[in-house]
């Protein structure tokens, strides 16, 4: 395997240096930036493989670089979160952060997650020359191999968590699952996930299946259960 290029913005050095010893031990490569602007520009001009991304930075932050960066790039972006506010910010607005992690936190975890985040991205590369498996469900048309889904012919804009989500509930039509199950086979965390990520992957999906998000069609709850996929 190629090394890997990990971009730290994070402007308390100490943290940024025990990140960085930590992750050179682990085989990548490192670049770090202390400020919002610097990050912004060496994302940019760096073309890491991952961004790990502090929400309080000067000059620029957080937030502001994570938009900026998506405007122009499809790198993978791990948010850190210091407080309960700044995780409701990330899950509920359309930055286009993939994943985050919230302070303090261990190494191991941390590394994990940023290989997990990694290896995703690469498998979405690969997914665009899989040979077609589409399955139709009513007026959605579903790629199962391509990540690509339509609706009444129309290319939907999905991320990748909630296509893995979709395509998750589509292949067991009717099975309900708990927000727990779904975090661990969707998302791959036994540990360290957040149920409240599956609420608004399935909300932002809804937005963007159905007709009337509020009388869903698609993706329905089982209340006091979890969700299931349904064939209209
Ligand atoms: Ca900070």
């Amino acid at each position: 395997m190629d090394q890997k290029k990990v971009l730290i913005i994070e402007d308390e050095k100490s943290i940024s240096d025990i990140i960085k010893f930590n992750l050179v031990k682990e085989g990548f490569a490192v670049e770090t930036a202390y400020d919002g602007q610097d990050g912004y520009m060496k994302a940019i001009s760096g073309s890491p493989d991952l961004i790990l991304l502090d929400v309080m930075l000067p000059i620029m932050d957080g937030f502001s670089v994570c938009k900026k960066v998506r405007e122009t790039s499809t790198v993978p972006i791990l948010m850190v979160t210091a407080k309960e506010e700044e995780v409701d910010k990330v899950l509920g607005l359309e930055l286009g952060a993939d994943d985050y992690i919230t302070k303090p936190f261990g190494m191991r975890e941390l590394i994990a997650r940023i290989k997990a985040n990694i290896r995703r991205s690469e498998f979405m590369t690969d997914q665009a020359d899989a040979p077609e498996n589409v399955k139709e469900f009513g007026n959605l048309a579903i790629d199962m191999n391509r990540y690509e889904v339509r609706k009444n012919g129309e290319a939907l804009e999905l991320t990748l968590r909630e296509f893995e989500l979709l395509k998750y509930l589509a292949e067991r039509e009717n099975k309900v699952f708990s927000r727990e199950q779904l975090l661990e086979e969707v998302w791959g965390y036994e540990y360290y996930g957040d149920i409240r990520t599956v609420d608004v992957t399935v909300r932002r999906l809804r937005e963007k299946l159905e007709d009337d998000s509020s009388d869903p069609k698609y993706i329905m709850t089982k209340r006091g259960i979890g969700y299931y996929f349904r064939r209209p």
